[in-house]
Protein backbone atom coordinates (compact mmCIF):
# COMPACT_ATOMS: atom_id res chain seq x y z
CA UNK A 1 0.00 0.00 0.00
CA UNK A 2 1.14 3.37 -0.97
CA UNK A 3 1.23 5.87 2.08
CA UNK A 4 0.38 9.38 0.10
CA UNK A 5 1.89 11.87 2.01
CA UNK A 6 0.82 16.00 1.97
CA UNK A 7 3.42 18.02 0.37
CA UNK A 8 4.95 20.46 2.86
CA UNK A 9 4.95 24.22 2.17
CA UNK A 10 8.57 23.85 1.89
CA UNK A 11 8.66 21.08 -0.55
CA UNK A 12 6.16 22.46 -3.00
CA UNK A 13 8.10 26.12 -2.79
CA UNK A 14 11.24 24.20 -3.35
CA UNK A 15 9.30 22.24 -6.88
CA UNK A 16 8.32 25.79 -7.63
CA UNK A 17 11.54 27.54 -7.07
CA UNK A 18 15.05 25.51 -8.17
CA UNK A 19 16.22 24.47 -10.54
CA UNK A 20 16.34 20.46 -9.69
CA UNK A 21 17.86 18.22 -12.49
CA UNK A 22 16.63 14.71 -12.11
CA UNK A 23 18.07 11.07 -13.09
CA UNK A 24 16.29 9.95 -15.89
CA UNK A 25 16.78 6.35 -14.45
CA UNK A 26 14.48 7.57 -11.31
CA UNK A 27 12.20 9.45 -13.35
CA UNK A 28 11.40 8.16 -16.87
CA UNK A 29 8.84 5.42 -17.55
CA UNK A 30 10.02 1.95 -18.30
CA UNK A 31 8.80 2.83 -22.05
CA UNK A 32 10.97 5.26 -22.50
CA UNK A 33 14.05 3.78 -20.79
CA UNK A 34 13.65 0.75 -23.07
CA UNK A 35 12.95 2.63 -26.02
CA UNK A 36 16.40 3.87 -24.86
CA UNK A 37 17.92 1.12 -24.72
CA UNK A 38 16.02 -0.36 -28.23
CA UNK A 39 17.69 2.77 -30.06
CA UNK A 40 21.18 2.56 -28.97
CA UNK A 41 21.76 -1.78 -30.11
CA UNK A 42 21.72 0.48 -33.54
CA UNK A 43 23.93 2.82 -32.50
CA UNK A 44 25.91 0.29 -31.25
CA UNK A 45 26.17 -0.77 -34.88
CA UNK A 46 26.84 2.39 -36.35
CA UNK A 47 30.00 3.03 -33.95
CA UNK A 48 31.46 -0.49 -34.81
CA UNK A 49 30.44 0.38 -39.12
CA UNK A 50 32.22 3.86 -38.65
CA UNK A 51 35.63 4.07 -36.73
CA UNK A 52 36.71 6.82 -39.19
CA UNK A 53 35.65 9.81 -40.53
CA UNK A 54 35.95 8.37 -43.68
CA UNK A 55 33.79 5.31 -42.45
CA UNK A 56 31.23 7.64 -40.54
CA UNK A 57 30.84 9.45 -43.73
CA UNK A 58 30.17 6.30 -45.81
CA UNK A 59 27.43 4.78 -43.44
CA UNK A 60 25.81 7.70 -43.00
CA UNK A 61 25.08 7.99 -46.75
CA UNK A 62 23.75 4.45 -46.75
CA UNK A 63 21.82 5.04 -43.96
CA UNK A 64 20.15 8.33 -45.64
CA UNK A 65 19.97 7.03 -49.24
CA UNK A 66 17.51 4.25 -48.08
CA UNK A 67 15.57 7.20 -46.66
CA UNK A 68 15.67 8.98 -50.31
CA UNK A 69 18.04 11.09 -50.32
CA UNK A 70 20.17 12.23 -53.47
CA UNK A 71 23.19 13.69 -54.13
CA UNK A 72 22.60 17.93 -54.20
CA UNK A 73 22.77 19.59 -57.49
CA UNK A 74 22.95 22.91 -57.13
CA UNK A 75 21.83 23.35 -60.58
CA UNK A 76 18.74 21.58 -59.98
CA UNK A 77 15.53 23.46 -58.35
CA UNK A 78 14.66 22.10 -54.98
CA UNK A 79 10.95 22.17 -53.22
CA UNK A 80 9.42 21.29 -49.60
CA UNK A 81 10.50 17.45 -48.88
CA UNK A 82 13.57 17.39 -50.95
CA UNK A 83 16.37 15.52 -49.35
CA UNK A 84 19.97 16.44 -50.42
CA UNK A 85 23.53 15.58 -49.54
CA UNK A 86 27.03 16.73 -50.33
CA UNK A 87 29.99 14.30 -49.94
CA UNK A 88 32.85 16.92 -48.81
CA UNK A 89 35.82 14.68 -49.98
CA UNK A 90 34.86 11.73 -48.26
CA UNK A 91 35.44 12.67 -45.03
CA UNK A 92 32.35 15.70 -44.34
CA UNK A 93 29.13 15.25 -45.65
CA UNK A 94 25.99 17.81 -45.52
CA UNK A 95 22.40 17.27 -46.06
CA UNK A 96 19.41 18.68 -46.05
CA UNK A 97 15.80 18.24 -45.70
CA UNK A 98 13.73 21.24 -47.63
CA UNK A 99 11.09 22.86 -45.26
CA UNK A 100 7.82 24.36 -46.06
CA UNK A 101 8.77 27.58 -44.78
CA UNK A 102 10.82 30.20 -47.07
CA UNK A 103 14.60 29.55 -47.31
CA UNK A 104 15.25 33.10 -46.17
CA UNK A 105 13.27 32.00 -42.69
CA UNK A 106 16.29 30.60 -41.83
CA UNK A 107 17.36 26.29 -41.49
CA UNK A 108 17.77 24.75 -38.32
CA UNK A 109 21.44 23.04 -38.19
CA UNK A 110 22.81 20.37 -36.73
CA UNK A 111 26.31 20.13 -36.70
CA UNK A 112 27.91 17.02 -34.87
CA UNK A 113 32.00 15.96 -36.05
CA UNK A 114 33.33 12.35 -36.91
CA UNK A 115 36.77 12.88 -36.42
CA UNK A 116 38.17 11.48 -33.49
CA UNK A 117 41.64 11.03 -31.67
CA UNK A 118 43.65 8.22 -33.04
CA UNK A 119 47.27 7.37 -34.06
CA UNK A 120 47.89 8.18 -37.72
CA UNK A 121 51.12 6.96 -40.03
CA UNK A 122 53.81 9.08 -40.96
CA UNK A 123 54.27 9.78 -44.56
CA UNK A 124 57.35 7.35 -44.34
CA UNK A 125 56.34 4.87 -41.49
CA UNK A 126 57.81 1.77 -42.15
CA UNK A 127 60.81 0.59 -40.36
CA UNK A 128 62.74 -2.18 -39.08
CA UNK A 129 64.76 -2.26 -35.41
CA UNK A 130 65.91 -5.00 -33.94
CA UNK A 131 64.32 -7.34 -36.63
CA UNK A 132 60.91 -6.32 -35.20
CA UNK A 133 58.89 -4.48 -38.06
CA UNK A 134 57.02 -0.90 -37.12
CA UNK A 135 54.60 1.60 -38.41
CA UNK A 136 55.87 5.20 -37.06
CA UNK A 137 52.59 7.14 -35.83
CA UNK A 138 51.99 11.20 -35.22
CA UNK A 139 49.09 11.17 -33.08
CA UNK A 140 45.69 13.19 -33.88
CA UNK A 141 44.04 15.04 -31.40
CA UNK A 142 44.42 15.73 -27.68
CA UNK A 143 45.62 12.58 -25.72
CA UNK A 144 46.85 10.82 -23.12
CA UNK A 145 49.46 8.94 -25.02
CA UNK A 146 50.22 6.36 -22.17
CA UNK A 147 46.12 5.52 -22.67
CA UNK A 148 47.24 4.17 -26.24
CA UNK A 149 49.90 0.97 -25.80
CA UNK A 150 49.40 -2.10 -25.05
CA UNK A 151 45.66 -2.09 -26.65
CA UNK A 152 44.58 -3.89 -29.72
CA UNK A 153 44.86 -1.26 -32.56
CA UNK A 154 43.39 -1.60 -36.48
CA UNK A 155 44.02 -0.37 -39.27
CA UNK A 156 42.22 1.89 -41.31
CA UNK A 157 42.30 4.53 -44.36
CA UNK A 158 43.24 4.73 -47.89
CA UNK A 159 46.36 4.46 -49.96
CA UNK A 160 46.53 5.91 -53.37
CA UNK A 161 48.54 4.05 -55.61
CA UNK A 162 51.49 5.77 -58.06
CA UNK A 163 49.11 4.96 -61.08
CA UNK A 164 46.20 6.96 -59.27
CA UNK A 165 43.87 3.88 -58.13
CA UNK A 166 43.20 3.52 -54.53
CA UNK A 167 42.69 0.42 -51.95
CA UNK A 168 40.68 0.82 -48.99
CA UNK A 169 42.23 -0.70 -46.05
CA UNK A 170 40.65 -1.91 -43.16
CA UNK A 171 42.30 -4.72 -41.27
CA UNK A 172 42.07 -5.70 -37.33
CA UNK A 173 37.90 -5.71 -37.42
CA UNK A 174 37.17 -8.95 -38.36
CA UNK A 175 37.45 -11.82 -35.63
CA UNK A 176 40.05 -13.57 -38.40
CA UNK A 177 42.24 -10.37 -39.12
CA UNK A 178 45.67 -9.56 -37.30
CA UNK A 179 45.62 -6.48 -34.58
CA UNK A 180 48.55 -3.97 -34.08
CA UNK A 181 50.03 -2.64 -30.91
CA UNK A 182 52.39 -0.32 -29.37
CA UNK A 183 54.16 -1.94 -26.66
CA UNK A 184 55.08 -0.30 -23.20
CA UNK A 185 57.86 -0.95 -21.18
CA UNK A 186 57.27 -3.45 -18.18
CA UNK A 187 56.31 -2.82 -14.53
CA UNK A 188 60.32 -4.26 -13.43
CA UNK A 189 62.23 -2.15 -15.61
CA UNK A 190 59.85 1.26 -15.46
CA UNK A 191 61.51 2.77 -12.29
CA UNK A 192 62.67 5.57 -14.10
CA UNK A 193 59.88 5.65 -16.64
CA UNK A 194 57.72 5.72 -13.78
CA UNK A 195 59.30 8.85 -12.50
CA UNK A 196 58.18 11.30 -15.60
CA UNK A 197 55.73 13.66 -15.78
CA UNK A 198 52.55 11.97 -17.05
CA UNK A 199 52.72 13.60 -20.70
CA UNK A 200 56.27 12.10 -21.05
CA UNK A 201 55.72 8.87 -19.82
CA UNK A 202 55.30 7.55 -23.37
CA UNK A 203 56.41 9.87 -25.77
CA UNK A 204 54.91 11.01 -29.20
CA UNK A 205 58.06 9.18 -30.60
CA UNK A 206 57.36 6.32 -28.89
CA UNK A 207 54.09 5.54 -30.23
CA UNK A 208 55.27 3.21 -32.76
CA UNK A 209 52.96 0.20 -33.86
CA UNK A 210 54.40 -2.93 -33.78
CA UNK A 211 53.42 -4.51 -36.77
CA UNK A 212 55.38 -7.67 -37.73
CA UNK A 213 58.66 -10.13 -36.47
CA UNK A 214 59.53 -12.93 -39.04
CA UNK A 215 62.14 -12.36 -41.65
CA UNK A 216 61.69 -12.56 -45.27
CA UNK A 217 63.82 -15.75 -45.81
CA UNK A 218 64.96 -15.94 -49.16
CA UNK A 219 68.08 -13.58 -48.85
CA UNK A 220 71.27 -11.76 -46.76
CA UNK A 221 69.29 -8.74 -47.25
CA UNK A 222 68.87 -6.41 -44.12
CA UNK A 223 66.07 -4.96 -42.85
CA UNK A 224 64.28 -8.61 -43.82
CA UNK A 225 61.95 -8.48 -41.16
CA UNK A 226 60.49 -4.66 -42.93
CA UNK A 227 60.87 -6.65 -46.46
CA UNK A 228 58.75 -9.38 -45.74
CA UNK A 229 55.98 -6.71 -44.25
CA UNK A 230 56.53 -4.69 -47.71
CA UNK A 231 55.91 -8.40 -49.49
CA UNK A 232 52.81 -8.87 -48.00
CA UNK A 233 51.69 -5.44 -48.54
CA UNK A 234 52.10 -5.65 -52.00
CA UNK A 235 50.81 -8.91 -52.25
CA UNK A 236 47.26 -7.66 -50.44
CA UNK A 237 47.11 -4.16 -51.76
CA UNK A 238 49.39 -4.03 -54.17
CA UNK A 239 51.55 -1.20 -53.05
CA UNK A 240 55.22 -0.17 -52.58
CA UNK A 241 56.73 1.55 -49.80
CA UNK A 242 57.06 4.99 -51.70
CA UNK A 243 52.81 4.38 -51.63
CA UNK A 244 52.59 5.61 -48.15
CA UNK A 245 53.56 9.04 -49.04
CA UNK A 246 50.04 9.11 -50.49
CA UNK A 247 48.19 7.83 -48.03
CA UNK A 248 45.94 8.37 -44.72
CA UNK A 249 46.16 5.03 -42.62
CA UNK A 250 44.74 5.83 -38.93
CA UNK A 251 45.07 3.05 -36.41
CA UNK A 252 41.66 2.97 -33.74
CA UNK A 253 41.07 0.45 -31.35
CA UNK A 254 40.39 -2.57 -32.82
CA UNK A 255 37.58 -3.87 -30.20
CA UNK A 256 33.87 -3.45 -30.89
CA UNK A 257 31.28 -1.16 -29.00
CA UNK A 258 30.03 -2.90 -25.70
CA UNK A 259 27.36 -2.47 -22.74
CA UNK A 260 28.99 -1.32 -19.72
CA UNK A 261 27.50 -2.23 -15.95
CA UNK A 262 25.59 -4.90 -14.51
CA UNK A 263 22.57 -3.23 -15.28
CA UNK A 264 23.73 -2.62 -19.48
CA UNK A 265 22.66 1.13 -18.87
CA UNK A 266 26.10 2.15 -20.62
CA UNK A 267 28.14 1.91 -23.38
CA UNK A 268 31.94 1.41 -23.65
CA UNK A 269 33.52 2.13 -26.97
CA UNK A 270 35.98 4.50 -29.15
CA UNK A 271 34.98 7.01 -30.44
CA UNK A 272 31.91 8.09 -28.99
CA UNK A 273 32.97 11.86 -28.95
CA UNK A 274 31.41 12.57 -31.70
CA UNK A 275 29.65 10.00 -33.02
CA UNK A 276 27.66 10.16 -30.03
CA UNK A 277 25.94 13.33 -31.34
CA UNK A 278 26.61 12.57 -35.13
CA UNK A 279 24.43 9.23 -35.06
CA UNK A 280 21.68 11.05 -33.02
CA UNK A 281 21.40 14.05 -35.48
CA UNK A 282 21.68 11.54 -38.72
CA UNK A 283 18.02 9.70 -37.28
CA UNK A 284 16.71 12.77 -35.86
CA UNK A 285 16.81 14.74 -39.52
CA UNK A 286 15.88 10.53 -41.03
CA UNK A 287 12.51 11.51 -38.45
CA UNK A 288 11.93 14.62 -38.89
CA UNK A 289 9.54 14.76 -42.38
CA UNK A 290 8.97 17.46 -43.75
CA UNK A 291 9.80 20.13 -41.64
CA UNK A 292 8.96 23.93 -41.28
CA UNK A 293 12.19 25.33 -41.56
CA UNK A 294 14.95 23.55 -43.79
CA UNK A 295 16.92 21.18 -41.94
CA UNK A 296 20.83 20.83 -42.45
CA UNK A 297 23.09 18.60 -40.55
CA UNK A 298 26.68 18.38 -40.96
CA UNK A 299 28.95 15.95 -39.88
CA UNK A 300 32.42 17.95 -40.38
CA UNK A 301 36.01 16.21 -39.77
CA UNK A 302 39.36 17.77 -38.48
CA UNK A 303 37.12 19.34 -34.87
CA UNK A 304 39.64 17.30 -32.96
CA UNK A 305 42.53 19.58 -34.48
CA UNK A 306 40.75 22.95 -34.75
CA UNK A 307 38.76 22.57 -37.62
CA UNK A 308 41.40 23.89 -40.03
CA UNK A 309 41.54 22.58 -43.51
CA UNK A 310 39.02 21.74 -46.33
CA UNK A 311 36.54 19.40 -44.74
CA UNK A 312 37.03 21.27 -41.28
CA UNK A 313 34.12 23.84 -39.93
CA UNK A 314 36.47 26.87 -40.16
CA UNK A 315 36.90 26.06 -44.19
CA UNK A 316 33.76 27.78 -46.64
CA UNK A 317 32.37 24.33 -47.47
CA UNK A 318 28.92 24.71 -45.20
CA UNK A 319 29.14 28.86 -46.38
CA UNK A 320 29.21 27.69 -49.95
CA UNK A 321 26.04 25.20 -49.61
CA UNK A 322 24.10 27.59 -47.75
CA UNK A 323 24.55 30.00 -50.90
CA UNK A 324 23.38 27.18 -53.14
CA UNK A 325 20.58 26.09 -51.23
CA UNK A 326 19.33 30.06 -51.09
CA UNK A 327 19.89 30.62 -54.55
CA UNK A 328 18.08 27.88 -55.43
CA UNK A 329 14.86 30.20 -54.24
CA UNK A 330 16.35 32.67 -55.41
CA UNK A 331 18.13 34.17 -52.10
CA UNK A 332 20.98 34.98 -50.84
CA UNK A 333 23.22 32.98 -48.03
CA UNK A 334 23.80 35.82 -45.64
CA UNK A 335 20.07 36.23 -45.44
CA UNK A 336 19.56 32.36 -44.89
CA UNK A 337 22.34 32.06 -41.89
CA UNK A 338 21.35 35.46 -40.64
CA UNK A 339 17.61 33.45 -39.44
CA UNK A 340 19.32 30.36 -38.69
CA UNK A 341 20.17 28.38 -35.67
CA UNK A 342 22.35 25.80 -35.02
CA UNK A 343 22.96 23.00 -32.35
CA UNK A 344 26.53 22.20 -32.14
CA UNK A 345 25.92 18.88 -31.42
CA UNK A 346 29.08 17.48 -29.88
CA UNK A 347 29.82 15.66 -26.49
CA UNK A 348 30.88 17.52 -22.64
CA UNK A 349 32.68 16.03 -20.07
CA UNK A 350 30.67 14.06 -17.41
CA UNK A 351 31.47 14.29 -13.71
CA UNK A 352 33.91 11.29 -12.39
CA UNK A 353 33.56 11.18 -8.41
CA UNK A 354 37.22 9.58 -8.85
CA UNK A 355 38.16 12.79 -10.59
CA UNK A 356 35.86 15.79 -8.45
CA UNK A 357 38.13 18.63 -8.28
CA UNK A 358 38.62 19.63 -12.13
CA UNK A 359 34.31 19.81 -11.96
CA UNK A 360 32.09 22.46 -10.34
CA UNK A 361 29.40 19.98 -8.98
CA UNK A 362 26.67 22.52 -9.86
CA UNK A 363 27.54 23.28 -13.88
CA UNK A 364 28.78 19.66 -14.00
CA UNK A 365 26.62 17.12 -16.54
CA UNK A 366 26.01 13.67 -15.12
CA UNK A 367 25.42 10.46 -16.70
CA UNK A 368 21.83 9.63 -17.49
CA UNK A 369 20.50 13.21 -16.51
CA UNK A 370 19.66 13.54 -20.45
CA UNK A 371 21.37 15.47 -23.05
CA UNK A 372 23.52 18.72 -22.06
CA UNK A 373 23.04 22.13 -23.09
CA UNK A 374 26.65 23.77 -22.77
CA UNK A 375 26.26 27.60 -23.17
CA UNK A 376 29.79 27.87 -23.71
CA UNK A 377 33.18 26.14 -24.07
CA UNK A 378 36.36 27.89 -24.62
CA UNK A 379 39.24 28.40 -21.31
CA UNK A 380 40.12 31.26 -19.13
CA UNK A 381 37.97 34.11 -19.19
CA UNK A 382 35.84 32.33 -22.09
CA UNK A 383 38.04 32.76 -24.49
CA UNK A 384 37.90 30.60 -27.79
CA UNK A 385 34.01 30.10 -27.82
CA UNK A 386 30.83 30.91 -28.66
CA UNK A 387 28.78 32.20 -25.84
CA UNK A 388 25.08 31.75 -26.33
CA UNK A 389 22.68 34.91 -26.09
CA UNK A 390 20.29 34.53 -23.38
CA UNK A 391 17.47 35.04 -25.77
CA UNK A 392 18.50 31.63 -27.62
CA UNK A 393 19.08 29.84 -24.15
CA UNK A 394 15.49 30.56 -23.57
CA UNK A 395 14.29 29.19 -26.81
CA UNK A 396 16.33 25.81 -26.61
CA UNK A 397 14.93 25.62 -23.56
CA UNK A 398 11.18 25.96 -23.94
CA UNK A 399 12.15 23.49 -27.56
CA UNK A 400 13.30 20.76 -24.94
CA UNK A 401 10.95 21.29 -22.12
CA UNK A 402 7.41 21.23 -24.65
CA UNK A 403 9.04 17.71 -26.71
CA UNK A 404 9.62 15.99 -22.96
CA UNK A 405 13.29 15.97 -23.36
CA UNK A 406 15.65 14.99 -20.65
CA UNK A 407 18.20 17.88 -20.46
CA UNK A 408 20.47 19.35 -18.01
CA UNK A 409 22.97 22.65 -18.05
CA UNK A 410 26.48 21.47 -17.77
CA UNK A 411 29.91 23.51 -18.27
CA UNK A 412 33.19 21.83 -19.37
CA UNK A 413 34.88 21.87 -15.77
CA UNK A 414 36.18 24.19 -12.85
CA UNK A 415 36.65 27.90 -14.19
CA UNK A 416 40.97 27.76 -15.34
CA UNK A 417 41.14 23.91 -14.60
CA UNK A 418 41.72 23.81 -18.27
CA UNK A 419 39.21 24.20 -21.42
CA UNK A 420 38.02 23.17 -24.91
CA UNK A 421 36.23 23.81 -27.96
CA UNK A 422 34.02 23.26 -30.17
CA UNK A 423 32.56 23.85 -33.96
CA UNK A 424 29.68 26.26 -32.14
CA UNK A 425 32.00 29.54 -33.12
CA UNK A 426 32.90 28.64 -36.49
CA UNK A 427 29.06 28.54 -36.85
CA UNK A 428 28.10 31.27 -34.58
CA UNK A 429 31.09 33.52 -36.62
CA UNK A 430 28.59 33.14 -39.71
CA UNK A 431 25.71 35.18 -37.59
CA UNK A 432 24.07 32.15 -37.09
CA UNK A 433 22.49 31.92 -33.21
CA UNK A 434 24.27 28.78 -32.17
CA UNK A 435 24.47 26.39 -28.68
CA UNK A 436 26.45 23.25 -27.99
CA UNK A 437 24.17 20.44 -27.16
CA UNK A 438 25.39 16.95 -26.62
CA UNK A 439 26.19 13.85 -24.76
CA UNK A 440 28.10 13.61 -21.46
CA UNK A 441 31.34 11.51 -21.58
CA UNK A 442 33.27 9.54 -18.90
CA UNK A 443 36.89 9.40 -20.37
CA UNK A 444 36.86 11.71 -22.83
CA UNK A 445 39.18 11.03 -25.55
CA UNK A 446 40.74 7.72 -24.30
CA UNK A 447 40.57 4.61 -26.49
CA UNK A 448 37.31 3.44 -24.62
CA UNK A 449 35.35 6.08 -24.08
CA UNK A 450 31.88 5.78 -21.94
CA UNK A 451 28.32 7.31 -22.16
CA UNK A 452 24.79 7.02 -20.22
CA UNK A 453 21.90 4.92 -22.85
CA UNK A 454 19.55 7.26 -21.73
CA UNK A 455 21.22 10.35 -22.86
CA UNK A 456 21.69 9.39 -26.10
CA UNK A 457 18.51 8.86 -26.20
CA UNK A 458 17.97 12.03 -25.10
CA UNK A 459 20.06 13.42 -27.75
CA UNK A 460 17.78 11.90 -30.47
CA UNK A 461 14.84 13.49 -29.02
CA UNK A 462 16.72 17.26 -29.02
CA UNK A 463 17.63 17.56 -32.09
CA UNK A 464 14.32 15.97 -33.34
CA UNK A 465 12.25 18.34 -31.11
CA UNK A 466 14.39 20.89 -32.49
CA UNK A 467 14.34 20.33 -36.13
CA UNK A 468 10.50 20.01 -35.59
CA UNK A 469 10.95 23.97 -34.10
MN1 LIG B 1 33.91 16.51 -29.84
MN1 LIG C 1 36.90 15.67 -28.78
Amino acid sequence: MENKKEKTAAELLKEQLCYSPENGGKQLSPDVIAAADAYCEDYKDFLDRAKTEREAVDAAIEMVQKAGFVPFDAAAPLKAGDKVYLNNRGKALLLAVIGTRPITDGVTIAAAHVDAPRLDLKPNPLYEDAELAYFDTHYYGGIKKYQWTAVPMALHGVIVRADGTSVSVNIGEDDNDPVFCVTDLLPHLGTEQMKRPANEIVRGEDLNLLIGSRPFRKDEESESVKLNILNILHEKYGITETDFLSAELEAVPAYRAKDVGFDRSMIGAYAHDDRVCAYPALTAMLACGTPDHTVVTILADKEEIGSDGNTGMQSAFLRYFIDDLAAAFGAKGHQVLSKSICLSADVNAAFDPIYPDVMARNNASRLNYGVCITKYTGSRGKYGTSDASAEFMGKVRRILDTNDVLWQAGELGKVDAGGGGTVAMYIANLDVDTVDMGVPVLSMHAPFEIVSKIDVYMAHKAFLATMKR
